[in-house]
């Protein structure tokens, strides 16, 4: 029995007729033999609203009790799900993460996988079951619940799925990955197949469509995975190893991150000690960096640059200020990025690009480039206009 892993995310489980709705499609799966988990997020927006509740009671919750607050959103979907089957005539049952044999690093609110304990999912499906576990959760070596970060249900599933040997599906409220966020660019092409990389990348680089640490696992053990709309009936998208994509030399997405907070600092004279100094608290404060750049203008002083998250700007500010850092903050800018095979071995695409921001007259600040992608930090006021110049300008 080939085994599929069914991923839902909250907005496709918000209320108990959309439960009814994942589970006839699931019923469906089970019909035609397959083996098959299924991992649910919490309802809706459950989740924010359990991060409100602490938050009116302590500015900052610990992290171990967070956890335990947080994982009880899926618990709730899971078990109602697995009622819903039951209904229905179906074997099913319910787990959570760690009844699933979730086990992972210590880190509260962030917490990786470090392994499945299988032996009673595998039995569990072995027997007929459909099991449905709750995502984002595990537990760490003493014993407490954690959880993986926003979104981690995607990870979750394919983990489960790289366990059991099979298939990933992630169902959502889109068709599958497109070109462009549609609730961005409505105009947007659903691409039918995708490399690892290039997914992973977009992920990265804001496609909330799907996590990115998920892609990576699924990179890594091979697990097929698939994207699609939660009705089951359009086709989704298939994220496939290189060598089986037939065209390799196309630019495929346009992302875009909005929250960003752009730095420079004053000061260095080249050697960085000072600036390393303030990288190292910031890691410690963990404050993820971005985009970092560092010049040198004409009189000699060292201009170091780098983006990072407005919702780190009051810590950023603390270490700076302590370390008595000449700066300056942008503030309200986000960054657009252009991701592609073709950025791999085509020339021109960023001239390509950059002739768009001209013609638009959109200045940006910074620039950074990977193997197979572009990102620019520009205003957030100019941001879904250049994101749709560009569009228009690469045919997505
Ligand atoms: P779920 O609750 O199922 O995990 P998410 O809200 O996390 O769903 O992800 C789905 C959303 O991702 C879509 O509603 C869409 O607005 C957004 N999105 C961003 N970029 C893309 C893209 N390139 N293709 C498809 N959807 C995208
Ligand atoms: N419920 C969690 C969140 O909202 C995990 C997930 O949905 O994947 O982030
Ligand atoms: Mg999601």
């Amino acid at each position: 029995m080939n085994r599929i892993v069914m991923k839902f995310g909250g907005s496709s489980v918000a209320t108990t007729d959309k439960i009814k709705d994942v589970a006839r499609l699931i019923a469906k799966k089970r019909d035609m033999g397959h083996g098959v988990v299924v991992v649910v997020s919490a309802m809706g927006k459950t989740t924010n609203g359990l991060i409100e509740l602490a938050n009116q009671l302590t500015a900052e919750p610990s992290p171990r009790e967070m956890d335990l607050l947080l994982s009880t959103g899926e618990m709730v979907s899971v078990s109602l799900l697995a009622m819903c089957l039951q209904e229905m005539g179906y074997k099913a049952m319910s787990m959570t993460g760690f009844q699933a044999g979730m086990r992972t690093s210590a880190q509260h609110m962030k917490a990786r996988i470090d392994r499945v304990e299988k032996e009673r999912l595998e039995n569990a499906v072995r027997n007929g079951y459909i099991v449905c576990v709750a995502g984002f959760q595990g537990m760490d070596e003493n014993g407490d619940i954690t959880t993986l970060g926003r979104g981690g249900s995607d990870t979750s599933a394919v983990a489960l799925a790289a366990a059991l040997d099979g298939s990933c599906e992630i169902y959502t409220d889109v068709k599958g990955i497109y070109t462009v966020d549609p609730r961005v660019r409505p105009s947007a092409r659903k691409l039918d197949r995708l490399s690892y990389q290039e997914t992973m990348e977009m992920a990265n680089l804001g496609a909330k469509v799907i996590e990115p640490r998920s892609v990576e696992l699924a990179w890594k053990y091979n697990v097929p995975l698939y994207i699609a709309l939660n009705t089951g009936d359009v086709p989704g998208t298939r994220i496939l190893g290189e060598e089986y994509l037939v065209e390799k030399n196309t630019i495929t997405n346009i992302s875009k991150v909005d929250g960003v907070l752009l730095v420079s600092m004053k000061g260095n004279n080249g050697n960085g000690k000072k600036v390393t100094e303030c990288f190292l608290k910031l890691a410690q404060a963990n404050a993820n960096l971005d985009i970092i750049s560092h010049s040198i203008d004409a009189q000699g002083v060292g201009i170091t640059s780098f983006t990072g998250l407005s919702s780190d700007q009051h810590a950023i500010e603390r270490i700076l200020e302590e370390m008595g850092m000449e700066y300056r903050f942008t503030e309200n800018v986000s960054k657009v990025s252009i991701i592609g095979n073709a950025m791999r071995n085509q020339v021109g695409v960023a001239a390509k690009a950059f002739e768009v921001f001209v013609n638009q007259e959109v200045t940006f600040y910074e620039v950074s480039t990977s193997e197979i992608s572009i990102s620019y930090v520009v205003d957030t006021q100019d941001a879904i206009k250049i994101v749709n110049a560009l569009a228009d300008e690469f045919g997505l």
